[in-house]
């Protein structure tokens, strides 16, 4: 399938005319009714809520709008629970999914009386220890070690995975907490990150379903949700397939029925954690070609680099590149599409077929709404973009403004030392 970016030349040029690139730019059209059809897919649970999980994409003006779409926060810190607040999000709209837990995280957490997601058995003990008492719901972290597969296809290694606990602790755990006074559970798995597939929820929450039960049969607890979390993935690639998030919700519900409905288990919610889902393709990384070299290879640089996206410098990512106003043009030359970072892996594109590139173009780079601008960071110097959105009726707001050297020296205040900005 041919990948077209929501972002016209026209308007990219408007943009630019006010807010110079790099910056990441969002799609609120797109980002509405992608969450539109999530809920629809699970409409037929009552009590589903898709959690977006606030590391792929922490602006409060994107959390905002997906909070008005229906959606609570995942969080995981102490700066994500803080964000979640500063919207009106709280209690059990937000999902504390942490591990290695600072005591100010999980104090914050209860403060905000989100639903507490345990990593480990042993954080029993470290929640009694900070709050004095339990909450009424807890949800707990599965790791069914071994390997995860989708049909003859290894997925991921949970037992290579640092999350989660066994089910014996898990079982060890509800019994300590029913005595501390915890009355319902929800239980919480991710097994796979990134899978392009419709058979990855469905059979997850199998596993979870029959957890459940053996769970209940041995504890007596009620579990009152199942937390699928993260994990659902999205098509880099042109030539991938697409989840068809209907598809998996119809199979989620295909599998509650045959093992929770029959056990009587039915009051049992399904909650979602999903980020890269819910934003990465409704998020575009705009920038301009800076310089042009030919040596052993033909090189576009461009005024974004890998702190802007790492994802294609961290896990040799695949990100489509599109060349606004060529998006018809033939693909008769080959680039490496590089940053400016002291690192020869910031490379966004590697000896990729585009239309011949002049320098001034503007490029976009797809499918960065999620876990894209989230994972920047300062390397060389390097400060951090704006974002943009672009609003449904086609306007734009700045949503951050992109980070100024005084930014960057911010921190080295305490030094006695003068910057000139
Ligand atoms: C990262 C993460 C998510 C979101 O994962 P995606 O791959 O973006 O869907 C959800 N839950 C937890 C606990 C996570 O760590």
């Amino acid at each position: 399938m041919k990948k077209a970016p929501f972002l016209t030349l026209e308007k990219a040029k408007e943009i630019t005319a006010q807010i110079p690139t790099p910056f990441h730019i969002y799609d609120e059209a797109g980002i509405r009714r992608n969450a539109r059809t999530v809920r629809e897919a699970f409409a037929w649970n009552p009590g589903f809520k898709e959690y977006f999980a606030v590391k792929a994409t922490p602006n409060p003006y994107i959390m905002k709008i997906l909070q008005e779409e229906g959606c609570g926060c995942d969080c995981a810190t102490y700066t994500e629970l803080l964000l979640a607040e500063a919207i009106g999000v709280t209690g059990h709209d937000i999902m504390f999914s942490s591990n290695v837990t600072p005591a100010l995280d999980m104090a914050k957490a209860l403060e905000l009386n989100a639903y507490i997601n345990l990593d480990d058995a042993t954080y029993v003990d470290f929640l009694e220890r900070i709050a004095g008492t339990v909450p009424e719901t807890i949800c707990l972290r599965y790791n069914p070690g071994g390997s995860f597969s989708l049909g003859n296809t290894i997925m991921d290694m949970p037992r290579d995975a640092k999350y989660g606990m066994t089910e014996d602790q898990m079982a060890g755990a509800i019994n300590r907490l029913m005595k501390l006074g915890t009355k319902h559970f929800g239980i919480h798995a991710f097994l796979a990150s990134n899978a392009v597939s419709n058979e990855y929820y469905p059979e997850l929450a199998g596993n979870l379903f029959r957890l459940a039960i053996r769970l209940h049969n041995a504890t007596g607890a009620h579990i009152s949700f199942i937390n699928l979390s993260g994990g659902v993935g999205v098509d880099y690639r042109p030539e991938q397939p697409r989840c068809d998030i209907r598809l998996i919700g119809e199979g989620v519900r295909r599998k509650y029925e045959s093992i929770l409905t029959p056990c009587g288990m039915d009051d049992i919610a399904i909650f979602t954690e999903m980020g890269r889902f819910m934003l990465a393709p409704y998020g575009h990384l705009v920038a301009t070609a800076l310089h042009q070299k030919h040596i052993y290879r033909e090189y576009v640089g461009l005024d974004a680099c890998a702190a802007n996206l790492m994802r294609p410098a961290m896990y040799g990512a695949y990100h489509h590149i599109t060349v606004l106003g060529k998006e018809d043009a033939i693909l008769d030359h080959v680039y490496d599409v590089i940053g400016g970072l002291c690192e020869n892996n910031d490379k966004f594109a590697i000896e990729r077929s585009l239309p011949e590139i002049e320098i001034g173009d503007l490029l976009v780079i797809h499918d960065t709404g999620a876990h894209g601008f989230s994972m920047g960071y300062n390397y060389n110097g390097k400060l951090r973009s704006a974002e943009v959105l672009l609003h449904s009726d086609g306007s734009f707001q700045l949503i951050r403004r992109a980070e100024t050297p005084a930014d960057y020296f911010a921190t080295l205040d305490i030094t006695g030392f003068q910057f000139k900005t």
